[in-house]
């Protein structure tokens, strides 16, 4: 059986992480077909727009992507092109699994929560211009709707369900934010009625900063808002290993797209430097989307083993801090070689030294969509 996926390698490092994967999903045998659509730098050279209506479609047709990281302009220029892809595409439900592997400098080698973030409206929702001609003053206006506070919440509950997580906690400014705050507040206290066998509580988001940076093995499933899941996947990620190494996942009703937590590293970008593992993780989180659960198993140990060996490795996990001995740093082709060479190889029958929920998110099969 075949997959056809919409391939968007992006810009910045992401023609090279996104290659990287697909030399691995070669290895698992899956049968995935790629459908190469350019959005950002590439699609404006080519097209003069960063995000053509032929990559929309594309996603549309196939209803699976893979996505590199696209470049956006800080303080102007165009709109950020993953946040309109979310947007036309109702791709409303992030989900970022932070979960520690194999290194020593791992700083919290305990951490295996997920964040699921609203992805289509609130402070994102584009809303925003000039109060005066002499731009003193702006505003941005945070769009958030019942319907949408909803569906996130109730996807959060779903998904911890499934994947045998106990608790889920709101993240929330709902003392600060009277409006938008306490409809995100009040939805998720009348679904969390609904799912009696998980632990539902709150935290509002600088106090929840705080607890993730001192004890983040309390933590299972987090829910929140765009602006606040933005920013704690970052951080959860840096508690986990690092952005190279953090993957995530889109959904909408009917699509999944995958794309890592880091952005396009413009220093890195034709280095062949960056750490191919979150994009190939991205890769595990697509097959078990599929169902293909083999594949997705062998991609993920065969990542966790070469790391665990540290010999082909590329520079961010050969920095003293993750490993306790010097290693010399590989680049970002040579690892993904190495890992696709792993992948029909390793031995599934041992359990690795973590839960399998811990590398494998149950949740993320297709029956979400429904
Ligand atoms: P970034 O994630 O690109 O980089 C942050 C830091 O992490 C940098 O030091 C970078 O070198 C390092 N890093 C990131 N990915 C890495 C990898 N795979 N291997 C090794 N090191 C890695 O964040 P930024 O610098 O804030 O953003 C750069 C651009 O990416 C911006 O235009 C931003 O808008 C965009 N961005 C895009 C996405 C996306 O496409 N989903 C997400 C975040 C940022």
């Amino acid at each position: 059986m075949g997959y056809r996926v919409s391939l968007i390698p992006g810009d910045g490092i992401g023609p090279e992480v996104t290659r990287a994967a697909q030399v691995v999903a070669d290895a698992t045998g899956a049968g995935i077909s790629w459908e190469v659509v350019e959005a950002g730098e590439p699609a404006i050279r080519a097209h003069g727009t960063p995000l053509p209506e032929s990559v929309l479609e594309s996603i549309r047709r196939n209803r699976l992507c893979l996505k590199g990281p696209i470049t956006t302009p800080i303080g102007g220029g165009f709109r950020s092109v993953n946040v309109a892809l979310r947007q036309q595409l109702d791709l409303f439900a992030s989900v970022r699994p932070a979960r520690a592997i194999a290194g020593e400098g791992t700083r919290f080698p305990e951490t295996d929560l997920i964040v699921v973030r609203e992805a289509t409206e609130g402070l994102y929702s584009g809303v925003e211009h000039w109060v005066d001609r002499e731009h003193s003053a702006a505003e941005t206006v945070a769009v958030v709707t019942r319907r949408a506070c909803d569906r996130i919440i109730r996807f959060a509950f779903e998904l911890a369900r499934k994947d045998h997580r106990r608790r889920v906690t709101a993240v929330h400014k709902a003392n600060i934010m009277k409006t938008t705050g306490a409809l995100f507040q009040t939805a998720f206290r009348e679904i969390a009625s609904a799912y009696p066998d998980i632990t539902a509580d709150e935290r509002l988001i600088d106090n929840m900063c705080m607890q993730l940076a001192k004890k983040p093995s309390e933590y299972d499933v987090i829910v929140t808002t765009n602006l606040f899941g933005d920013i704690l996947s970052d951080l959860c990620a840096g508690l986990a290993g690092g952005l190279g190494v953090a993957p995530g996942a889109l959904f909408g009703e009917t699509i999944a797209a995958f794309e890592p937590v880091h952005g396009s590293a413009p220093k890195y970008a034709g280095q062949d430097r960056a750490d191919p593992v979150a994009e190939i993780l991205c890769l595990e989180m697509l097959l078990r989307h599929l169902g293909e659960r083999e594949a997705a198993d062998r991609v993920f140990r065969a990542v966790w083993e070469t790391i665990a060996e540290k010999k082909v490795v590329t520079y961010d996990l050969a920095l003293p801090g993750y490993t306790s001995r010097p290693v010399p740093a590989s680049s970002c082709s040579a690892m993904a070689k190495e890992i696709a060479r792993k992948v029909p190889n390793v031995d599934l029958s041992t359990p690795l030294p973590r839960p399998a929920s811990a590398g494998a998110p149950a949740s993320l099969d297709p029956q979400l969509e429904a």
